[in-house]
């Protein structure tokens, strides 16, 4: 075999495994050679372009990057704290409010730009002498039998491992690859990222907001900045998007009503659809599926990364475990053990999540009168907020 496990996708979720499967384990066992395949160029991965998201971290994915090597990277100034977060409804200025001290924490977690996390992958990679990277390639096509994985990738060359894993983006062709189905769901609405400056401070809240005809989300960055995602009908995206910066501005500080004076853009706007996916199965023999391809989530609770740093971090630690003791690192009960710790951490939160959005969308007079009972109904009950803050800050 060329590898012990070849990783196919270099995207946060990919990198942070690769370099998870070299970081902690012991001198015991020979280290695992890690290969990641990714269709980018290396130099699109050691300069990501700005993608417009700002990534909310959770107190356990802070720990994770710690451990990984990825924290200490970030420059002064780029973690911005995230310590209370607000729900509204409609154009009602009273909402939920989960603080910091719902989770016993000085905040409930921590903002970081995906280019810069994509960066800071990138750089722990290249310092792990256990990862070869190979860029500016895709993976055409694979197939797994009971020793191992191979790929075949878009020049021809076959490379083979113990185990295949599929980081690969919620449209993963490797799932499809594997006969693996998933349950995709598409909002039919699409979600503009930017970053702006503002008038008001925003002492370091987040809010969520699910207006009328709108749904709005404020990320408070350090300074009176922030990121701003709306999310809309594509039909209606596309005339902001064409807009001047200065027209732009006039735009999103109305639809924020104000609320923080003057919003100002600082940044190019940058576009997603809204589609969501489970997948049946999290693995398959000599493969497992991580990141995106796993779990796409919805980004309204900010946990589509947080999951994939959890399952890197589930998945190395059962390979490790087992390659400790000289056992097979890619048999079938370490891959379930894994899917099935995944599906737990991650299921209930991706159908609340699809519930809340579905429900927080619904524009009939019933529906909006269901939106706002349902919130004064969690802002009154203190351990329903205590529960929502300790999935961040892990109390
Ligand atoms: C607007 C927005 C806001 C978000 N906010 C948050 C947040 O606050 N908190 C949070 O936790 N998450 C958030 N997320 C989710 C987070 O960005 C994703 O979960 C994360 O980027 C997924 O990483 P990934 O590595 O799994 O997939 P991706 O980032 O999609 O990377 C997949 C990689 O695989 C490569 N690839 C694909 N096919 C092949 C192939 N055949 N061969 C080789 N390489 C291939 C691609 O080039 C790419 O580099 C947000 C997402 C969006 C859209």
């Amino acid at each position: 075999m060329d590898f012990d496990v070849i990783v196919i996708g270099g995207g946060p979720a990919g990198l942070c495994f690769a370099r998870a499967l070299g970081v902690a384990e012991g001198a015991a066992s020979a280290p695992l050679r890690v290969a990641v395949v990714e269709t980018q160029t290396e130099s699109a991965l050691a300069e990501p372009a700005f993608d417009g998201r700002e990534i909310a971290l959770t107190h356990f994915s802070a720990r994770v990057l710690r451990e990984l090597g990825l924290w200490e990277r970030f420059a002064e100034g780029a973690v911005s704290p995230l310590r209370d977060a607000r729900v509204l409804n409609g154009l009602s200025l009273r909402g939920m409010n989960i603080e910091h001290r719902h989770g016993n924490k000085e905040e409930l977690g921590y903002l970081v730009s995906n280019h810069r996390i994509r960066r800071a992958a990138y750089e722990a990679v290249r310092a792990s002498e256990h990862v070869t990277l190979i860029t500016g390639v895709r993976v055409e096509d694979l197939r797994t039998d009971g020793d191992g994985g191979y790929v075949t990738l878009a020049d021809g060359r076959t490379l083979g491992a113990r185990l295949i894993v599929a980081a690969d983006s919620r449209f993963s062709a490797a799932r499809r690859a594997m006969g693996i189905p998933a349950r995709m769901h598409d909002f039919g609405k699409t979600m503009m990222v930017c970053q702006v400056e503002h008038e008001l401070a925003h002492d370091h809240v987040a809010w969520e907001w699910f207006d009328y005809g709108q749904t709005l989300a404020l990320l408070p960055m350090n300074g009176e900045r922030a990121s701003v995602v709306l999310t809309l009908p594509q039909h209606e995206m596309q005339p902001l998007v064409a807009m001047t910066p200065e027209a732009f501005s006039e735009a999103i500080t109305a639809r924020f009503n104000r609320r923080l004076g003057a919003m100002r853009l600082t940044s190019t706007r940058h576009c997603y659809p809204l589609v969501t996916v489970y997948a049946d199965r999290f693995v398959g023999q000599r493969f497992a599926l991580m990141g995106d391809a796993a779990v796409g989530m919805h980004p309204v609770t900010a946990h589509g990364f947080n999951f994939g740093l959890k399952g890197a971090d589930t998945l190395r630690r059962g390979i490790q475990k087992a390659h400790a003791t000289g056992a097979d690192f890619a048999s079938n009960a370490v891959l379930r053990s894994y899917e099935s710790a995944h599906r737990r951490a991650t299921l209930p939160l991706f159908l609340a999540t699809h519930t809340v959005a579905k429900l927080y969308t619904t524009e009939s007079l019933p529906g909006r009168v269901l939106r706002e009972a349902f919130l004064g109904l969690g802002e009154r009950i203190t351990p329903f907020k205590r529960l929502v803050a300790a999935t961040l800050t892990g109390a």
